[in-house]
């Protein structure tokens, strides 16, 4: 058998795409952890949130981020998100963190310390990371890219049918607007962009199951020698 590289499976792509039951799905199907480094950088933000530090850079975010840890601890079906210790799993999903991540995220400093926890994860590979940069920017040697796209109408679909399980009220068109704000803020940032590495495989999932797209993924994973059966 060949020498491979450790295995990483770098999934990019918009938010509403499926990456998240994509990854968690092929995780639990190869055995490999799951990392969400969206959740990452939404638990920095519900902290500035908390300690009423605002998202531009300076000392202050420089000190929190020396403070603050972050750990993603697999359960059953989910993952985990403990800030500082904290389980922050569901509250990190809030309006408030929603509306403001994508300006947390801008910030070098806060991509600097993130991208370094990440690549520490990565480094021990049989991991599948998801988020906006992974293939360019944390893992650029991943052997294994994909970039989930969808139709925004169907991403704000699935976000609407989410959502409605948490009875919050939000209608379709504000999320589809709020997706596309985030997008545009996502993929125009100076810092790391959201964008497709050359070398990842694209896969639109706005006609695919969950099945469907999780099936693509192991298959590529098991045609570059991963997996023997
Ligand atoms: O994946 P999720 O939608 O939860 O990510 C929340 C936000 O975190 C994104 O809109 C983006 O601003 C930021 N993010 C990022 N880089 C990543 C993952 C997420 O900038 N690798």
């Amino acid at each position: 058998m060949k020498n491979l590289p450790p295995l990483v499976i770098a999934i990019d792509g918009p938010a509403g795409a499926g990456k998240s039951t994509t990854a968690r799905e092929v995780a639990s199907r190869l055995g490999l952890l799951w990392v969400d480094t969206g959740a990452m950088y939404r638990a920095v933000t519900l902290w500035l949130l908390r300690h009423g530090i605002a998202p531009v850079a300076g000392e202050a975010i420089e000190e929190a981020l020396g403070t603050l840890t972050v750990d993603l601890v697999p359960g059953e079906s989910t993952l985990r998100v403990l800030l500082c210790g904290e389980d922050v799993s569901q509250r990190i999903r809030d309006d408030d963190v929603t509306g403001l991540v994508s300006q947390v995220s801008s910030l070098r400093q806060v991509r600097h310390a993130l991208v370094r926890w990440q690549r520490r994860i990565a480094e021990r590979g049989n991991v599948v990371m998801e988020g906006r940069d992974i293939g360019t920017v944390v893992c650029p040697d991943a052997p294994i890219k994909i970039f989930l796209e969808a139709s925004l109408a169907t991403r704000a679909r699935r976000r609407a049918r989410e959502r409605s399980r948490h009875a919050d009220g939000l209608d379709e068109r504000q999320i589809l607007r709020e997706l596309a704000r985030r997008d545009t803020a996502d993929s125009t940032r100076e810092v790391a962009p959201m964008a497709a590495a050359t070398d990842a495989v694209r896969l639109d999932t706005t006609n695919l199951s969950i099945t469907g797209q999780v099936d693509a993924v192991v298959r590529l994973v098991r045609e570059r020698g991963y997996v023997s059966s």
